[in-house]
């Protein structure tokens, strides 16, 4: 089967995502990005955030040695800081499940740590502060590391974080040009460089639901392919109804089921009376048009989970399930004169009627093969023709095993006698 519009139009939009990392995610495919980066990342962004925590906190032992004189409060506001943002960090990701806030919660919570350590600086006297904002680098390159889904956030974050150490500088360095210079020439470019890693995970994230989505998408067509292939390979192309093969595995089936839950089960052929004269006199065309006809007209007078088939040539095959002689030879005798009613219009614009025999045997309680089973069928039919045509006839297989005789010239010689209908 051919893919879908929809699905053309779907892997053309994703390669492009694939190709160029400037092309939006439409917001339609939002929910099935946001899902898959959700299954694939969650668990890193979260390892990324508590490690995150875990530094801020550990950083109190620094600020213990660089700012002695800030220590107290140092210890106080960052476990105060990292217990609130532990907090944050569970809502969000165990009960919120939201991959849009687990992106953003380490930046942010950045912007927060970054102004609390600013302030431990401004207030500290000691000598070494001038030193130790350099350490501030570490908050803009952990806040670009940790963004996985929206460079929008990386972008809006950093501009936030940049901006209060800017604000810190300003005061730790009591406004000094010279300083301030120093600390934005070693800042930048650690603020792009991390920017860059950032815009690059964000790409590769994007392209790898990209390429997940066209491997779903080429997953589902092949199987489609794949079904379109089992289909015909059971299908009797001019009819629809089930070929040989299929019917042959139905009824290996059904023999297998009934040798465990024994049930009546019957199987029946029929045969288009005469079907050579309708292709000489009408053409193969008209003979076709029989074939599907009278392959339309039996398969109306079946329930639904019996099975139909183009046994091969104009012979028909039925397997009835739980069902005994004389409801058997009911549906046959139905499909008898659907038959029967039934016609074929012809391009000349006259219409053809067709008839047909039928012989039906019962699965009987002893275990059989399918050969027995079709030859009996055969022989029930043939009683059908040899008696006139257009009527049906019954195998009675009760003793099947007496079908075990040679395959008899003629049926006045077959020991099982054939019931008319
Ligand atoms: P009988 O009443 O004894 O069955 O006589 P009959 O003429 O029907 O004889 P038979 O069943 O042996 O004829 C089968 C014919 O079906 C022979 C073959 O040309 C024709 N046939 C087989 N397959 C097709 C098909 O796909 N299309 C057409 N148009 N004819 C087919
Ligand atoms: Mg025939």
């Amino acid at each position: 089967m051919p893919t879908s519009t929809s699905d053309t139009g779907l892997r053309e939009l994703l390669e492009e995502i694939l190709r160029d990392p400037w092309k939006r995610v439409p917001s339609h495919l939002k929910p099935d990005l946001h899902a898959y980066l959700l299954a694939r990342h969650s668990r890193f962004l979260l390892l990324v955030n508590l490690m995150g925590q875990m530094a801020f906190l550990v950083y109190g032992w620094a600020d213990q040695l660089i700012i002695p004189d800030q220590t107290a409060l140092s210890w106080m506001l960052r476990t105060g800081y990292v217990v609130f943002l532990a907090t944050a960090t569970y809502l969000i990701f165990v009960r919120w499940h939201n991959i849009l806030f687990m992106d953003s919660s380490l930046p942010v919570s950045i912007i927060g740590a970054a102004a609390i350590w600013f302030w431990l600086l401004e207030r500290s006297v000691d000598p070494h502060t001038a030193m130790y904002q350099y350490a501030s680098l570490i908050f803009i390159v952990l806040a670009n590391l940790g963004v996985q889904v929206s460079f929008v956030v990386a972008l809006a974050s950093s501009i936030l974080i940049s901006l209060v150490i800017a604000i810190g500088v300003v005061n730790v360095t009591n406004a000094n040009p010279d300083e301030m210079m120093i600390f934005a020439l070693v800042y930048f470019p650690v603020l792009f460089f991390s920017l860059f890693i950032s815009w690059s995970n964000f790409v590769a994230r994007r392209k790898e639901f990209a390429q997940e989505m066209l491997n779903r998408i080429a997953k589902r067509s092949l199987q489609n392919s794949n079904r379109a292939l089992d289909e015909l390979a059971h299908t009797d192309m001019l009819t629809g109804l089930d070929n040989r093969r299929q019917f042959e595995k139905m009824v290996h089936h059904e023999l297998a089921r009934v040798a465990r839950t024994p049930q009546p089960v019957c199987l029946m052929l029929f045969d288009i009376d005469h079907f050579k004269h309708i292709n000489d006199a009408e053409g193969h065309e008209v003979g076709d048009a029989a074939l599907k006809a009278v392959a339309d007209a039996a398969r109306q007078q079946i329930r639904q989970h019996d099975v139909i088939a183009r046994y091969g040539g104009d012979e028909f095959s039925v397997l009835l399930t739980n069902t005994a002689l004389p409801d058997a030879m009911v549906v046959a005798e139905r499909i008898r004169a659907a038959v029967e009613a039934s016609h074929i219009d012809l391009p000349s614009g006259g219409t053809i009627h067709c008839t047909t025999s039928i012989g039906i045997v019962q699965m009987g309680p002893a275990a059989l093969r399918l050969e027995e089973l079709m030859s009996a069928a055969d022989k029930a039919l043939y009683v059908s023709k040899i008696k006139g045509r257009n009527q049906v006839s019954a195998h009675d297989s009760t003793s099947l095993s007496d079908l075990r005789c040679p395959l008899l010239s003629s049926v006045q010689h077959c020991n099982n006698q054939a019931v008319e209908s």
